[in-house]
């Protein structure tokens, strides 16, 4: 993704109360952050945060946590905050160093619209390669879930061998979510995609 620099991105994002300054210190606390028992959601890659806002204003008896690694992008989730969502938060770290921010407290991870890098040799930087599955192993608290969408047939089918390759088991799949009937909360990208008739995969699998 081309990415334009914002201007005052990194004050916006430091003003902004939801977003947690320093993640590492709540690793295995983060029920602390919420003040609750309930399921934590996570998706890495939120983007500009359509969907973990939309999400978060949704269920209210699940506490969303999205993760970025640009301050650019991140701040376009942080502007669309209207009031204080209280089981929403946002961290902005790169994803390959998500162990250290959390300790089996997740209960489900979304990947939306994943950077497929299509060229082998950048293998190790797409989100359901070995290295980051490996990595995503102790932030889970008991059943591993992941959700995957993407408008890349490449990349699903990438996915879903990497994944199945490491004993995740397809729990629900659609080569064309938009056509099923059922609950579905777009992306920035989905939306891009999907209005110009795209088919949008998606993969609901569980170790
Ligand atoms: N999920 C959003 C959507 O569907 O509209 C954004 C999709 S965009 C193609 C992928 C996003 O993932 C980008 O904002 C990118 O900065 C972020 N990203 C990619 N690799 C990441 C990593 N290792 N850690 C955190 N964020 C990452």
């Amino acid at each position: 993704m081309r990415l334009k620099n914002v201007k005052g991105a990194d004050k916006k994002i430091e003003e902004c109360s939801l977003v947690i300054k320093n993640p590492e210190v709540y690793r295995g606390k983060y029920k602390e952050i919420f003040d609750n028992n309930n399921p934590i959601h996570l998706e890495i890659g939120m983007g500009k945060g359509n969907f973990i806002i939309n999400m978060a204003k949704t269920f209210k008896d699940i506490n969303f946590i999205g993760v970025e690694m640009y301050d650019s992008v991140m701040v376009r989730a942080v502007e669309k905050l209207e009031d204080n969502i209280s089981n929403l938060r946002f961290i902005k770290i790169d994803a390959v160093n998500i162990e250290e921010i959390f300790n089996k407290e997740i209960d489900v991870l979304y990947l939306n619209f994943s950077d497929p890098w299509p060229k082998s040799r950048h293998e190790d930087r797409r989100l359901t390669s070995l290295r980051f599955l490996k990595r995503y192993d102790n932030i889970f608290r008991k059943e591993k879930t992941i959700i995957q969408k993407t408008d890349n047939r490449h990349f699903f089918e990438y996915s879903l061998k990497s994944l199945t390759d490491y004993n995740y088991k397809i729990l629900e799949i659609s080569l064309d979510l938009h056509k099923d009937d059922v609950f579905n909360v777009e992306t920035e990208y989905e939306k891009k995609f999907s209005d110009k008739g795209y088919p949008i995969y998606m993969a609901k699998v569980i170790k």
